[in-house]
């Protein structure tokens, strides 16, 4: 009975909050792809205890690895597009390695990824073949083909997790690499240690026709995105999409429906999209989080998207999963809620 009665009454609900005439759909042009997902790599997991089988990946000259330093990538200068794999002689002749990780294999040829100190990587941004940069820029300017972009997030992450973890946490003992660097192994109280990854929602609050956005201070000063917080221990992915949508913006919310996911290696997140029903309408903004945050009429966040704003405001980039959040809706309506 109390099942009935609940569905009734969110049925109801939906029915008044229904707009009366959907619009047409804008036309937003060709869709974006979105950074560092639908990686073409094989990551053959099975392989990463085979250190002969590695070895023997590492050892073909069609192998390639992609350089790391911590925060930064290193390119060789190309003339429109920069290339981001090394041969594995290459890529030893450019410092002293911290690390090297089995990626994976692409039609059975070699990935790795191989890690340089942070100092090591901004020595060499003096070399006149080379190009150091971080890997937001990379992908944003297009620096390298798309297809790269997956395999250097995970080498990346990978990477940073190991400059982070050489240590112990349960004893303090310095841990050792294995499974081809996937593992580390703590020789004294043989705990092991995998790689993390930080589950974050980013949200899309949705009021009928508007949909609420926000800015942080860390934007360039036109942009405006979803809001976006860490899943905390012990809690699911919908009641963290609630929880931050009512400590950001003091907006009470519903429905949560997931819509994709987007790797974000900085360092080791995982952004996993959603939308959500707003249940309230009046904005209490955390300054402490946002410099602000207000409502948007998809005819606004169309124009944003298509950089065509008449106040110039603008939504993130194609790359970033926010920009694919934000389309869905301006394309779908409050169909995206399901
Ligand atoms: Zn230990």
């Amino acid at each position: 009975m109390t099942r009935y009665i609940r569905v009734r009454s969110a049925k109801r609900r939906n029915k008044d909050r229904a707009p009366p005439f959907m619009p047409p759909r804008p036309d937003l042009g060709p869709q974006p792809r979105l950074g560092y997902a639908e990686s073409r790599i094989e990551r053959a997991a099975e392989l990463r205890s085979d250190a002969k089988a590695v070895a023997a990946l590492a050892s073909d000259s069609r192998a390639g690895a992609y350089v790391i330093g911590i925060d930064l990538v290193v390119l060789k200068k190309g003339s429109t597009r920069h290339e981001p794999l090394f041969t594995l002689d290459e890529a030893r002749a450019l410092g002293p390695i911290t690390e090297t990780v089995f990626l994976g294999h692409l039609d059975g040829v070699g990935r790795f990824g191989i890690g340089l100190t942070l100092a090591t990587a901004e020595a060499i941004k003096a070399r006149d073949d080379l190009h150091v940069t971080d890997l937001r820029s990379i992908a944003v300017q297009g620096l390298v083909d798309a297809d790269h972009l997956p395999p250097i997030a995970e080498a990346k992450a990978v990477l940073h997790w190991h400059a982070r973890h050489r240590f112990c946490p349960n004893c303090g003992a310095a841990t050792q690499p294995v499974q081809s660097g996937w593992k580390r192994d703590c020789p004294q109280c043989k705990t092991e240690h995998f790689p993390r990854t930080d589950p974050v929602a980013i949200m899309l609050a949705i009021d009928g026709e508007r949909c609420l956005l926000g800015r942080s201070p860390r934007f360039v000063p036109t942009m405006w995105s979803c809001l976006a917080g860490f899943v905390e221990p012990g809690e699911s992915i919908e009641d963290a999409v609630r929880r931050e949508t009512r400590e950001e913006a003091g907006i009470a919310c519903g429905r949560v429906r997931y819509f994709r996911s987007q790797p974000w290696p900085f360092p080791t997140s995982l952004m996993i999209g959603c939308y959500a029903e707003a249940l309230s309408t009046d904005i209490v903004v955390d300054r402490e989080e946002l410099e602000d945050a207000r409502w948007f009429s998809r005819d606004e966040t169309a124009a944003m998207l298509l950089g065509k704003h008449p106040q110039g405001l603008t939504a993130p980039p194609g790359v970033a999963i926010a920009h694919h959040i934000i389309r869905g809706w301006v394309e779908n309506g409050a169909g995206v809620l399901g």
